[in-house]
């Protein structure tokens, strides 16, 4: 079914395939097997084997490469096992740039196996299009962003970014996670690849682990699948089952969530514990003018730095509603503590250089009501010091 000229929220509804096309059901079967019959090797049919394709994990594959605009989507067993598939197109010898203060997991794989591998990483501030360009040596070939990125909710221009790309000829890769393709869709603005942790809001429940990749052009579909094939980090028909029903209401939770973040973060900004509220719906954030050209809204995930880095671990342990853990876009807010959780794999001073000090406390905002959020945050909050 093509949705070319439907508004997104439908999209969401009925991407990829919307019933099963054998018996009408309302829902894509889940194709529990591992292989398909062969009676004429010669003639093979669509399926052979599951690593290599299986009728539940296209139609994910099919629905995100419709929601982010692209030729093909893949789904892998997690976001890592996507990010990892995306920077096995480079080789041994090549150079990326990626963005100072991206997700924990992608700087550990570049400054361990990738590094190990012979793929060199520089790390920089994505906001100074200016840097990424000085940035460029002979033997670059790849650009990662983030944005908003993790922890610090900081905006990279995509248009400045895919500009320096096509004049370098470099791969641009985004990690869209955040921001879903329900407000931002980068391959429209000239990115080749699109990254997701679907573990996220895509599937939106936590309850299942999940990345998906989706490309720009034939070329890098056929590469992308070899690698997926190849490598058999693949996402199972179940949890391909659970990403694409959490895909149907994506767009109905992220505008709730992103209300209600717009919410706590002003009240938030006003307590006199919190340092500084970081998200890129203020008016005071910098980067708040770019995000409104390239997406259509600040998200659900805001970062906030309290006065008094001690009170970190108090807070986790007092909050009653919102859940003390790693992870977010799930549907219960998620209050994680990135200095110990999201990036404890990342050097202390490395940290700090990023900005991601002691009392900086990242909340995922569900979808309960925000002043119970913001109610259980200042109990949290506020409570003495034992
Ligand atoms: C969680 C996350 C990842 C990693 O995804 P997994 O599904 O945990 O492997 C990558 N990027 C971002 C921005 C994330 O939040």
């Amino acid at each position: 079914m093509a949705h070319n000229n439907i508004d997104p929220r439908t999209r969401a509804v009925h991407c990829g395939q919307d019933r099963d096309p054998y018996t009408g059901a309302s829902s894509v079967p889940i194709y529990q097997g591992s292989t398909f019959a062969q009676p004429d090797p010669d003639h093979p049919g669509a399926y052979d084997y599951g690593r290599s394709g299986n009728p539940t994990r296209e139609a994910l594959e099919s629905a995100i490469a419709e929601l982010e605009g692209g030729v093909h989507g893949f789904a892998f067993a997690s976001g890592m096992a996507a990010i990892t598939s995306a920077l096995l197109l480079f080789k041994p010898g090549d150079h990326v740039i990626a963005a100072e203060d991206i997700y924990g997991g992608t700087y550990r794989i570049l400054t361990t196996l990738f590094r190990q591998w012979g793929l060199d990483a520089t790390f920089v501030d994505m906001t100074r299009p200016g840097l990424v360009e000085a940035a460029v040596r002979p033997e670059t070939r790849g650009i990662f962003v983030e944005t908003p990125s993790n922890p610090l909710l900081k905006i990279t221009d995509l248009d400045a970014i895919a500009a320096i790309a096509r004049k370098h000829s470099l791969l641009t890769i985004i990690d869209n996670t955040f921001a879903t393709p329900w407000l931002q869709r980068p391959i429209e603005r000239g990115f080749d690849i699109v990254l997701h942790s679907a573990t996220k809001f895509l599937g939106g429940h936590s309850d299942c682990v999940a990345g998906l990749a989706v490309v720009r052009t034939d070329d890098l579909a056929h590469r992308v699948k070899s690698i997926q094939n190849i490598t058999g980090s693949v996402l199972g028909p179940q949890d391909s089952w659970l990403i694409l029903r959490g895909i149907r209401t994506l767009a109905v939770r992220m505008d709730a969530q992103q209300r209600s973040a717009q919410i706590v973060a002003e009240e938030m900004a006003r307590w006199p514990e919190i340092n500084k509220v970081f998200y890129p719906g203020l008016a005071a954030h910098p980067g708040r003018a770019i995000n409104e050209r390239q997406s259509s809204g600040a998200g659900a995930v805001l970062s906030f730095e309290l006065k008094d880095g001690a009170v970190a671990h108090q807070v986790l342990r007092r909050v009653k509603l919102c859940l003390p853990a790693v992870s977010l876009g799930g549907v219960e807010s998620i209050l994680s503590y990135p200095a110990k959780m999201s990036h404890a794999s990342m050097p202390r001073e490395e940290r700090s250089l990023r900005g991601i000090t002691d009392g900086l406390l990242r909340l995922s905002v569900g979808l309960e009501d925000p002043l119970d959020i913001l109610n259980d945050l200042k109990q949290a909050i506020l409570v003495e010091k034992v």
